[in-house]
């Protein structure tokens, strides 16, 4: 009995040196833990079949920072490893398609490039897109409303239906442009078109959605991210040319979901706590003659 008592009391002085050893830890966490704690702070269910998976990187490595962005482009990877961010949090793919499919770019200069710098930096990119959108209210819209600040002309909780002052369409982006700073606005339509409602559709639905949405009673402005310009574009130009109050601005992909990967890291902010969480700003990918750099 001594013995077992003995062992016993070794036993828990064991533990408690094993939890005061854990306690020294707290806050290094490995991507995964970090990855389920995200899940756990939405309230949609985790899907089997989805593009939110780690695309990069060992899981299990210890969590330095956190960068979060919309696409890990270059300078994207280049400013995290400079912050002492191992762990990079995108919204849209790493590597050109939907599912980040890297087997026709097993030769391809870009991508072992890009790859070379990954590995030499042992990054981990975790995409987070469906499940951003699926948790209620959607996160990427949540940020997108708040930047644009149409709170106020929300009708409802889908935060695809606003209602503004009466006022043109022309008046209407040039207000837009001013928020969406980098974007360059396309409007399909007629600039003096009065309305007062518009339908907002961000990053890249597909043109069934956007006809939808256009189809619809309610619908007098379409504000989208990305279009096809042989789909949605055409479909917008002829019912305007057909007489009908209908019109088009497209922001970009970018421009029209970024703010609701700036309101993801201040969202993992609030259960990340020990580690560094930062937000890196994507921007515009392209530049046009209007903004041609100065040599
Ligand atoms: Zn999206």
């Amino acid at each position: 009995m001594k013995l077992i008592g003995a062992c016993l009391i070794l036993l828990i002085f064991a533990s408690s040196r094993q939890l005061r050893a854990s306690s020294v830890v707290t806050g290094t966490l490995t991507a995964r833990q970090i990855v389920a704690q995200m899940q756990q702070n939405l309230n949609c269910t985790w899907s089997q079949e989805t593009v939110d998976t780690f695309k990069s990187g060992n899981p299990d490595d210890m969590v330095t920072g956190v960068a979060v962005s919309m696409f890990a482009n270059m300078e994207t990877l280049r400013q995290a490893v400079a912050q002492n961010c191992n762990l990079i949090i995108v919204h849209e793919p790493t590597f050109y398609n939907h599912l980040d499919n890297t087997d026709k770019l097993e030769d391809n200069p870009v991508y072992l490039k890009k790859l070379e710098y990954i590995k030499k930096h042992n990054l981990i990119i975790f995409r987070f897109h469906d499940h951003w959108h699926k948790t209620v209210p959607d996160g990427i819209y949540v940020g997108m409303v708040d930047k644009l600040g149409w709170k106020a002309n929300q009708l409802d909780k889908s935060m695809l239906f606003f209602k503004f002052d009466e006022q043109t369409v022309g008046g209407f982006a040039q207000k837009l442009q001013a928020k969406l700073k980098g974007s360059q606005l396309r409007i399909v339509g007629d600039p003096l078109m009065r309305f007062t409602n518009v339908a907002l559709a961000v990053g890249a639905p597909g043109s069934e959605s956007h006809i939808n949405l256009l189809t619809g009673e309610f619908t007098e402005l379409l504000v989208a991210g990305e279009a096809q310009e042989w789909e949605t574009y055409q479909y917008v130009l002829d019912a305007s040319m057909l007489g009908m109050k209908k019109a088009a601005i497209f922001t970009g992909h970018i421009p029209s979901e970024e703010a609701g990967m700036e309101y993801c890291a201040t969202w993992m902010k609030t259960f990340v706590k020990d580690i560094p969480v930062i937000y890196l700003e994507n921007g515009s990918a392209y530049w046009s003659v209007q903004n041609t750099p100065k040599p």
